[in-house]
């Protein structure tokens, strides 16, 4: 049996900002509106979220008897101004720290865990998000009450029992629509579950799916990714 308290203060040994700890049971069409957004065709060409559906909203197809989710929170700066490449990208390549700190993780805990970041069929917001870490905002990021949106994520999937779990905490965009007056191409959905049209956000065409903006869309002057929803979210000015 896994101890809670244990797993936080391990896990900002390790060098995480913060440690959030879910059950490990299926997400809700509420909590991850994928199949929903898939049949929207919001995906455009990112055939790859059709794949593994069920894994992605139960970590139990991922990991057979999986029990409980250790999510972590890594914060990064801030970036200093607009335009060029977006934040997440202005420092090393996140994927491999995180990983190590997984790493690093689950050997303090002596545990068997899959260790995922980013890149197995595991949403790691939408669980950051069910393990109490921030909510989901309407421009689909983690928004952390701390740190806003500048944060990684990576998380534990294991077999292992814990004493006690977080819940997640209350959605505060309230009335809020900051980010999608402020995203150029239109994309964020400005009612009902997040969501955003691949096709309509600059970002897509930038690192997922690289290939000239049609007609009718404008960067801003990023080349790499964009910050433009996130720079307008209020939680980020604090
Ligand atoms: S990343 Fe940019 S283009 Fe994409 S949804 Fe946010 S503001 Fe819109
Ligand atoms: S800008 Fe407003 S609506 Fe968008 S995520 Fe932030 S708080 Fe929510």
């Amino acid at each position: 049996m896994l101890s809670s308290d244990e797993v936080k203060r391990l896990a900002l040994a390790a060098g995480f900002d913060a440690c959030g700890i879910a059950r490990a049971e299926a997400l809700t069409d509420s909590e991850y509106p994928l199949r929903q957004w898939l049949a929207r065709g919001w995906h455009a060409e990112l055939q790859y979220m059709e794949r593994n559906v069920d894994k992605r909203l139960d970590p139990r197809r991922l990991v057979e008897g999986a029990r409980t989710v250790i999510c972590c929170v890594s914060a990064y700066p801030p970036p200093d101004s607009a335009g060029g490449i977006a934040a997440y990208a202005r420092h090393r390549d996140y994927h491999t720290d995180i990983k190590q700190m997984l790493f690093a993780l689950r050997q303090r805990l002596a545990i068997e865990a899959k260790a995922c970041c980013d890149t197995a069929p595991i949403s790691d917001k939408h669980w950051a998000a069910r393990a109490g870490l921030g909510w989901i905002g309407r421009h689909t990021l983690l928004v952390t009450p701390r740190w806003g949106t500048w944060v990684n994520l990576g998380e534990l999937v294991t077999t292992e029992e814990c004493d006690r779990y977080d819940s997640p905490v209350s959605n505060r965009c309230a009335d809020c629509r900051l980010c999608v007056d402020a995203c150029p191409g239109g994309a964020i959905a400005p009612d009902g579950p997040p969501m955003i049209d691949a096709a309509r956000c600059t970002a897509y065409y930038t690192t997922h799916h690289p290939r000239p903006l049609p007609d009718g869309l404008d960067a801003r002057g990023y080349t790499l990714g964009c910050d433009l929803c996130q720079l307008a979210c209020p939680f980020n000015r604090l």
